[in-house]
């Protein structure tokens, strides 16, 4: 039979278009389909913005230390307005980059929402196509807890849009995207409560990493409260006699073409009822108003509404696109990558999956993605990087050593700061190679990537210690640890 395309991708985020590029490459006839814009959820509205809000977040501090460092520094405050005016029109000039390399490479572009007619047949608005493979790589969506008038609340999405700086936000959740914004909007200026229910943030991080982070939180000035979730919402002012509400009415209009995007986007999570301020009751029976609660309570696979099912695609407990090894789904001619498929949620690795389906569909060379030892950050202040196993892990599964050390480092000595940093490398006893690496300190991001190297080729520690030390650096510490802290 033959086919309108040998590849129709649905979905124009990080996975979907480099596997449509990388697919055309081959000689493949390619087309896309993308909802919304191009670029998808890291460009749009996750990695690319929020990083540079991280960037606008972190100056307090820099002014602060120079300050210390001689310069005579003052300024006159952070200016939302301009910032999300650069913001945007940096997304926008990255959204046209995508677009031209998807044209650049010859990939057919639908600007609509793609639906499955048949294991081989897209349709896209009024038009249908077929294809030989169908790709799906439609992401992921925020979700809001289920309880009454939780979409009075916000989502990630919405922060980028917010027309101006709350003062005073409430933050439910505990996982990289919760206190990464805890982070960013206190180093903007905004009074941060943040709940979460566990007993500590960033579950399923290194413990001690994950102890040190939160209480350089704390320090800074951010209200956690661990163990605390949120029992009530409603509209401050309503029957609860908190005040009424005041201009800050107007905090989550959007703005000119953003706004209109938003409002024209069907899956839009902006809600026109997220209006602070919100009174708030939680299970420490604290009851207090805030004019923003933003939900950061986890995100679910976009696979409702595209026909998967009707086609005989298997879908998972948690709405999941069940794929093998291959990214392959029960139906031959159709693959799924990224994040709707919930295996690890990050953009470098939607991208490799998007590449590594392109290697097995279009090049005869099959491949499975990779998900061992993948290297990650938080970009909170201080950052957490991290690879490989947890101390908690690793004991569970050999007889290991830790390294560890935890130190006030040279800059913010200087600047008469009390922050700590840690350095922890987890060694398996028996083989020597470094099972995990955390690092928890400023830039540990840049920092765990090159060690994220040495870790993925299977160092020991005794390769670690061969390395001469670049001095001074924080991260000299990682080759320079003679004594294991503990063994277990
Ligand atoms: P997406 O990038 O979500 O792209 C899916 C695209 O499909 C979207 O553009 C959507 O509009 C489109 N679509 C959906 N359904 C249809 C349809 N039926 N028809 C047509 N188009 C459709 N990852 C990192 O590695 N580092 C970070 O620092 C980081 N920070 C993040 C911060 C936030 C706030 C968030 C929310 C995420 C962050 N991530 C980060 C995760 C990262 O953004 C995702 O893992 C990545 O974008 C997944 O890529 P994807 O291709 O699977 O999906």
């Amino acid at each position: 039979m033959a086919f309108d395309y040998d590849l129709f991708v649905i979905g124009g985020g990080s996975g979907g278009v480099r596997a449509a590029r990388v697919a055309a490459a081959t000689g493949a006839k390619v087309a896309l389909a993308e909802e919304y814009r191009m670029g998808g959820t890291c460009v749009i509205r996750g990695c690319v913005p929020k990083k540079l809000m991280v960037y606008a977040s972190g100056y307090p501090d820099i002014f602060d230390d120079a300050r210390e460092y001689g310069w005579d520094v003052s300024h006159n405050g952070f200016d939302w307005g301009h910032f999300r005016t650069r913001l945007h029109s940096e997304l926008d000039r990255l959204e046209e980059v995508y677009r031209d390399l998807l044209n650049g490479s010859e990939v057919e572009i639908f600007d609509g929402r793609a639906t499955l007619d048949d294991p081989h047949t897209v349709r896209i608005n009024d038009k249908t196509v077929t294809a030989k493979h169908i790709l799906v790589a439609t992401g992921g969506h925020p979700v809001r807890p289920d309880m009454p008038n939780a979409d009075l609340g916000i989502v990630s999405n919405d922060i980028f849009l917010m027309e101006k700086m709350p003062k005073s936000v409430l933050i439910i959740g505990g996982g990289y995207i919760a206190c990464e914004f805890a982070c960013i909007l206190h180093g903007l200026g905004v009074e941060v409560t943040q709940y979460y229910r566990g007993a500590q943030i960033l579950r399923g991080f290194d413990d001690e990493a994950r102890g040190l982070l939160a209480d350089a939180m704390t320090q800074r000035g951010i209200n956690l409260h661990v163990g605390t979730n949120i029992v009530e919402m409603a509209p401050a002012g309503e029957d609860h006699g908190g005040p009424t509400p005041t201009d800050s009415d107007a905090a989550m209009g959007a703005s000119a073409k953003h706004a209109q995007d938003i409002a024209s986007n069907p899956k839009s999570d902006t809600d026109k009822k997220a209006k602070g301020p919100i009174w708030v009751k939680s299970t420490n029976g604290n009851e207090q108003v805030f004019d923003h609660v933003l939900f950061a309570t986890g995100r679910a696979p976009n696979t409702d509404g595209i026909g998967l099912t009707e086609a005989g695609v298997e879908i998972g407990r948690r709405g999941e696109i069940v794929v093998d090894d291959y990214s392959q789904t029960s139906v031959p001619s159709i693959y799924a990558i990224g994040d709707v498929t919930n295996r690890v949620q990050l953009t470098p690795v939607a991208i490799r999956e998007g590449m590594a389906f392109v290697e097995t569909v279009f090049k005869g060379n099959p491949t499975k993605p990779d998900h061992d030892l993948i290297p990650s950050a938080v970009f909170t202040q201080p950052e957490l990087g991290t690879i490989g196993l947890t101390e908690e892990e690793a004991r569970d599964q050999e007889p290991i050593e830790v390294y560890c050390t935890s130190f006030r480092p040279m800059q913010q000595a200087f600047a008469g700061k009390s922050g700590r940093v840690l350095m922890k490398l987890i060694v398996s006893k028996e083989s020597r190679k470094v099972l995990g690496c955390h690092i928890v300190a400023d830039h540990a991001g840049e920092m765990i990537q090159l060690a994220g190297i040495a870790v993925k080729m299977g160092a020991t520690k005794e390769d670690f210690d061969r390395t001469v030390a670049v001095h001074p650096t924080m991260a000299e510490e990682l080759v320079t640890m003679k004594e294991p802290m503990r063994t277990a």
